[in-house]
């Protein structure tokens, strides 16, 4: 098959189109025809070799896919030849206390596909069936791939970390990416009120489309907690979505109400932020972490897709063999949405 192949860790450069063994399915495994695979930052860290965790050489990155069935493994009967199907968050033990009570994202021996084993950025991928969910039919693939990472974080995060309820201020910081404008799109689906962040007055107007109340310019206004309590009559955010790290932690706190949280998924601008321990005991805030989904999760923004409630953006698609373009383009933060590779 056709794939993209990293022989070492680096720029974008070490992204190479070319021919690599097709996997086989083993016992409960599926072999998937990738119709599309979503680009993620996680995609970048690991190409560098920045996301903590040892890749083997040569790898095949690639989170989020979706396809149809190629070819079944022993004793999977739950799906069946030609079924349009997603990948979902991982791979999970299915025995510890976490998986048991339905927090896969906390399992001790999960795998993430694209990092720990060879993702979608090729013809075919492989996976365990327990991780694929069918693809509804008013989505499509290029949809499909665009859902879980997005949707599935922010669902997580808004839900059932930070509780997000209606009536309350949401600030959603780089609305302009691909969480952010999930971000957006979970907040008013979930009531609240939604404002939005991002370094353009363009993503700044696609943000406001999607639904965003009030929007902030944060190159202009770079001390964004400012405007965030001029637009909240003082009072400041409820709940503030982050996931830019040190650029903007500072002012996220200061941007907190009293009683607000803070939850977190990523620190695209660097791991370390300082935090002013005043603000935080005095408002009596919460910081909250937050790592991928859960299956249920990934089920519920699923259907919410399918029925056309929530919806991916994305910013555009390309063959398989532009990866490393697609890459240079992400990095760049040149792209609202997602950018969806096509074999
Ligand atoms: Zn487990």
């Amino acid at each position: 098959m056709k794939a993209i192949v990293m022989h070492r860790r680096g720029g974008p450069e070490v992204l190479r189109y070319e021919d690599f063994p097709t996997p086989e399915p083993g016992p409960g495994e599926v072999l998937v025809r990738v119709r599309a695979c979503g680009l993620n930052h996680l995609d970048v860290f690991t190409r560098r070799g920045e996301q903590g965790r040892r890749v083997k050489l040569p790898h095949i990155l690639g989170v989020e896919t979706a396809g149809e069935v190629a070819a079944l493994g022993q004793g999977v009967t739950e799906l069946r030849l030609g079924q349009r199907v997603v990948s979902g968050p991982g791979i999970w033990c299915g025995r510890c206390e976490f998986c048991r009570a339905g927090q896969e994202n906390m399992c001790a021996e999960r795998l993430i596909v694209g990092v720990d084993v060879h993702g979608g950025y090729a013809e075919y991928i492989k996976l365990p069936a327990y991780t694929l969910a069918p693809l509804p039919e008013s989505v499509s693939f290029e949809q499909g791939a665009a859902t879980l990472v997005a949707f599935g974080t922010a669902w997580h995060m808004l839900v059932d970390r930070a509780a997000l309820k209606p009536g309350e201020t949401l600030l959603v910081l780089a609305a302009g990416s691909g969480v952010g404008m999930a971000a957006v799109q979970v907040g008013i689906h979930l009531g609240a009120r939604v404002i939005a962040t991002a370094s353009t007055d363009d993503k700044l107007a696609r943000a406001h489309d999607l639904g965003a109340d009030e929007t902030i310019n944060y190159t202009r206004q770079p001390r964004f907690a400012r405007a965030v309590r001029k637009l909240t009559d003082g009072r400041g955010a409820d709940v503030v979505f982050e996931h830019v790290g040190a650029d903007t932690w500072k002012d996220s706190v200061a941007a907190l109400a009293i009683g607000g949280r803070l939850v977190t998924c990523g620190s695209t601008t660097g791991r370390w932020g300082k935090t002013d321990l005043w603000s935080l005991f005095a408002k009596q805030a919460t910081i909250l972490g937050s790592f991928s989904s859960t299956r249920a999760n990934f089920h519920t923004v699923l259907r919410l897709v399918g029925e056309g409630q929530l919806q991916p953006v994305i910013d555009s698609v390309l063959p398989l063999s532009a990866a490393e373009e697609a890459h240079r383009r992400l990095e760049a933060r040149q792209v609202f949405g997602k950018i969806v590779l096509r074999p």
